[in-house]
């Protein structure tokens, strides 16, 4: 589950690490009201609006922008609440922001150069060991920065035994050149960052950028936060802090019919049983000139109303050219679903206006395929897997 900025600042807020000062508001007067109370808190007089919402680069499509006063607060929180931003990271429509984080100005005027960092805790899946990697050169595309000078790209590995340690920290503010009073915030950042990830069951945290001011303070000054789904009955706090305006809404039904379900760009929608077949499936789909349209595991219990679930969220896609059914029958027998598949198709008749193929292997094959084929359905059955292939290709083409 990914968080808001400000969600993710005060998780790491909650865990020690310094953060820039903001108040979200959804409303221009609650942008000024905010400025206000940062304004009595932390003395500054400038104030940064920035659009909360699931993507990063907001900078870059003016989702960020500094106040000088309050009137310019209230009228850049006017243009940016309600917009649709468009970043490197959104779709062509954008993402429409429905609230904005009211922060100090921590880049302080007369500070010409301001230090940034990039800092991000992750796992590393060939290790399978959490791992800090960090960068001097922050505040730009870390992709570029690996493209272009991989040499300023850093990693420290942390052991699960002993998590980190303070010689790791002091080598990353050794690395990012620090010395004095910011080597040593620099060295308490690192500690709490780390911990913050770990104790939240977190799967990735990012700060870009982490900022030195010029009187040494270290601060995270943006946050990019996505927790462990599976952990997250461990987290009742966290689980609030979902947003499903900000998620994919076909996804968000799936998720509450218990599918997993994943939307792509592609023609052929499949429905599948296990996440191994399915994704064989999409590799299916693609050497017979197609492109699946989605990632869908309907799980061990393929049962009628299951199925039914999935042909409309599949249905619900209108790049969809037609539909693959691949089905193992291992606890869950062939016949079953195939009886499933009918009765789904009966009851979303003239919904479906599309091929469906449906491939049912496993116990009782031969028997739902023959279901299939006496229904009168306009659905074709296979019974191996190139058998499926060659009929998806031939309604493509
Ligand atoms: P992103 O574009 O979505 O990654 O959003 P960030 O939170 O990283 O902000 C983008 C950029 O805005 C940062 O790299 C900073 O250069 C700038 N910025 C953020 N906070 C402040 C601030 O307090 N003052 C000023 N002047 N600039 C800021
Ligand atoms: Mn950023």
């Amino acid at each position: 589950m990914n968080l808001h900025e400000y969600q993710g600042k005060e998780i790491l807020s909650s865990f020690g690490v310094n953060v820039q000062r903001g108040i979200v508001a959804t409303t221009p007067e609650e942008a000024v009201d905010a400025a206000k109370k940062l304004t009595e808190e932390t003395g500054t007089g400038w104030h940064v609006i920035k659009a909360q919402v699931h993507a990063g680069g907001r900078g870059k499509g003016g989702g960020v922008k500094l106040a000088k006063n309050l009137k310019e607060v209230e009228e850049i929180a006017g243009e940016i609440i309600g917009m649709d931003l468009v970043t490197p990271q959104t779709s062509k429509e954008g993402k429409r922001v429905h609230q904005v984080l009211v922060c100090e100005d921590v880049y302080y005027p007369g500070d010409n150069e301001p230090e940034e960092y990039y800092m991000s805790v992750l796992l590393n899946r060939a290790t399978g060991r959490n791992m800090l990697m960090y960068s001097p050169e922050g505040g730009m595309d870390i992709e570029t920065v690996a493209d272009e000078t991989p040499d300023k790209i850093f990693t420290e590995e942390i052991d699960p035994a002993t998590g980190i340690l303070p010689f790791q920290a002091r080598r990353v503010a050794f690395n990012l050149g620090l010395s004095g009073k910011a080597f040593k915030e620099m060295v308490k950042f690192v500690m709490s960052l780390y911990t913050a990830y770990d104790k939240s069951d977190s799967s990735l945290f990012e700060i870009n950028p982490v900022l030195k001011t010029s009187d040494d303070k270290i601060l995270a000054v943006d946050s990019k936060v996505s927790l462990d789904d599976s952990a997250l009955f461990r987290h009742k706090d966290y689980q609030e802090m979902r947003d499903i305006r900000e998620e994919d809404p076909t996804e968000v039904e799936a998720k509450e019919a218990g599918l997993s379900y994943v939307n792509l760009d592609g023609n052929v929608g499949c429905m599948v049983n296990g996440a191994g077949l399915a994704m064989a499936t999409m590799d299916l789909i693609k050497f017979a000139g197609g492109e699946p349209a989605n990632f869908l595991d309907v799980g061990g219990t393929a049962d009628a109303k299951r199925v039914e679930e999935a042909f409309r969220l599949i249905l619900k896609d209108d790049k969809v050219e037609a539909i693959l059914i691949n089905i193992f029958g291992g606890i869950v027998r062939c016949d079953r679903v195939a009886e499933g598949v009918v009765e789904a198709y009966k009851n979303l008749g003239d919904q479906i206006k599309v091929p469906i193929i449906v491939r049912l292997q496993g116990t009782n094959a031969e028997m739902a395929k023959e279901l299939i084929d006496n229904s009168g359905l306009a659905v074709e059955s296979a019974v191996l897997f190139q058998e499926a292939a060659d009929k998806v290709q031939k309604v493509l083409s």
